[in-house]
């Protein structure tokens, strides 16, 4: 059994998937946190993600896995533990351009197949009831208000210690929801069979109860 679930930043994703995951004994996959990864890869090596034959090369030389901790994903870059750098700010806007890459897209697209064929998941993402696995048993697209979203980003950002300003963040939230939803290969898309979720008034329990009554009712 596959689950996909889309929707854009600070929607709740992955914080539903996660439990989602622990209450039907599947694996996680975060696959925003692969894109990040090779975001940050871009950035400490000073390639322009607008630079695609860079990007490229960066590809072939990098080895990114990721996987489910205690405390949310774990994500190895090169062997290295960058599960914290990744969710840096500058890394998001990062991740956000690499990702428009049709190259960046075909690579990690095959290996997030690969996963999900190999064992029942969960995935979030952007293209996941779109392009990684459209014959996906259950298919969820979380939204939520732009300013709830930022907030939620905010106060996890601040829980992290990061020095943050919510109005940026609200700023950068509308940028990356504009750049995922409108690049050339796999935008941010509701698949046709989707079922949208409006999570600005709901919370964590709330929408958990929504999904679990979804899945118990169709299996
Ligand atoms: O989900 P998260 O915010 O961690 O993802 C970081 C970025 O990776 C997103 O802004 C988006 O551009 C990109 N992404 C994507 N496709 C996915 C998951 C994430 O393009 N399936």
């Amino acid at each position: 059994m596959n689950i996909a679930i889309d929707g854009p930043s600070g929607a709740g994703k992955s914080t539903i998937a996660k439990i989602l995951a622990k209450n039907l004994g599947i694996t996680y996959l975060d696959t925003g946190a692969m894109y990040r990864a090779l975001g940050l890869k871009a950035y400490l090596c000073g390639v322009s993600p607008c630079d695609e034959d860079a990007v490229k090369q960066l590809l072939t030389s990098t080895v990114i896995d990721v996987g489910a901790g205690e405390n949310g994903t774990v994500v190895f870059l090169d062997g290295k533990d960058v599960s914290l750098d990744i969710r840096k700010n500058n890394i998001s806007k990062m991740a956000s351009d690499i990702s428009a890459l049709q190259s960046v897209r075909i690579y990690m697209v095959a290996l997030q197949q690969k996963i999900a064929a190999s064992k029942d998941s969960v995935l979030d993402g952007r293209d996941i009831g779109t392009v990684v696995l459209p014959d996906a048993e259950f298919k969820f697209f979380l939204t939520a208000s732009a300013e709830v979203r930022a907030h939620r980003r905010y106060l996890e950002l601040l829980s992290r210690g990061e020095n943050c300003n919510e109005a940026d963040i609200l700023r950068d939230i509308i940028s990356r929801d504009y750049n995922d939803s409108h690049r050339k290969f796999s935008p941010l898309k509701k698949a046709d069979d989707a079922i949208e979720i409006d999570t600005t008034d709901l919370d964590i329990d709330g929408v958990e109860n929504k999904i679990m009554n979804i899945i118990k009712e169709k299996k």
